[in-house]
């Protein structure tokens, strides 16, 4: 594999709480999504690595924002899932304090990758988390995930409903991405921007 990807990815920190959060140095790539929503395999796909996003299903750590970083060029941030429809409202309030923190003047936060399950498309609590990245001013960029479930017309039409609602929203980026992690789908695609948006390679 050549690129950024060919690297290795490596937990740097974890953080539950602002005083806690590793400073910023490099471009920095968050993954945020509804929990069960592929975020994990996503994030082990692109870093070909089998285990990478486990630390973020170890009890007491799913609620913070995890830190990778790949070749001193980019870093990945895993945010915590939310909305699980029991304990909705409550998550998020606990999920919003958390991540306002982290986005406050995160300058070197490029894009935050929102995941959408591509079989259910937006939920309530996915429009909350819209709402407070415009407010934000962050970009972020919708990735629809587990297209491999989906027939080729389904996918069509669940792409056309999110673009029409994605008009709406300031800072959402123009361009859903389709991946599937099992399938493969995709990944060579989101790697590439992650590339684009990560330092350049240091000359030799
Ligand atoms: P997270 O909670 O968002 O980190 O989600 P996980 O990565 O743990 O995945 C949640 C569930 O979705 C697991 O059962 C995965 O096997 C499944 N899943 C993840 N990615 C895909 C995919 O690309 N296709 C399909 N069909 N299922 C997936």
């Amino acid at each position: 594999m050549a690129g950024l990807f060919q690297y290795s990815c490596d937990f740097i920190a974890g953080a539950d709480k602002e005083e806690i959060l590793p400073p910023a140095s490099i471009p920095e790539i968050a993954f945020a999504g509804r929990s069960n929503v592929g975020k994990s395999s996503l994030i082990n796909a692109i870093t070909n690595r089998k285990q990478l996003a486990r630390v973020s299903h170890t009890p007491g750590r799913t609620q913070q924002l995890n830190f990778f970083e790949i070749a001193g060029r980019l870093r990945i941030v895993d945010m915590p899932g939310y909305g699980y429809a029991a304990v909705g409202k409550k998550k998020v309030t606990s999920w919003q304090a958390l991540i306002k923190s982290y986005l406050k003047g995160r300058v070197l936060l490029r894009r935050v990758l929102l995941l959408i399950d591509s079989r259910h498309g937006f939920k309530d609590v996915d429009s909350e988390i819209m709402d407070l990245l415009d407010d934000a001013a962050v970009p972020y960029q919708i990735i629809l995930t587990k297209v491999d479930e989906l027939k080729k017309g389904e996918l069509e039409a669940r792409i056309e409903g999110i673009e029409k609602v994605i008009k709406k929203h300031p800072a959402a980026f123009p361009i859903i991405a389709a991946v599937s992690s099992h399938k493969g789908n995709g990944i060579e695609e989101l790697r590439a921007v992650l590339e684009e948006l990560a330092l350049p390679p240091a000359a030799k």
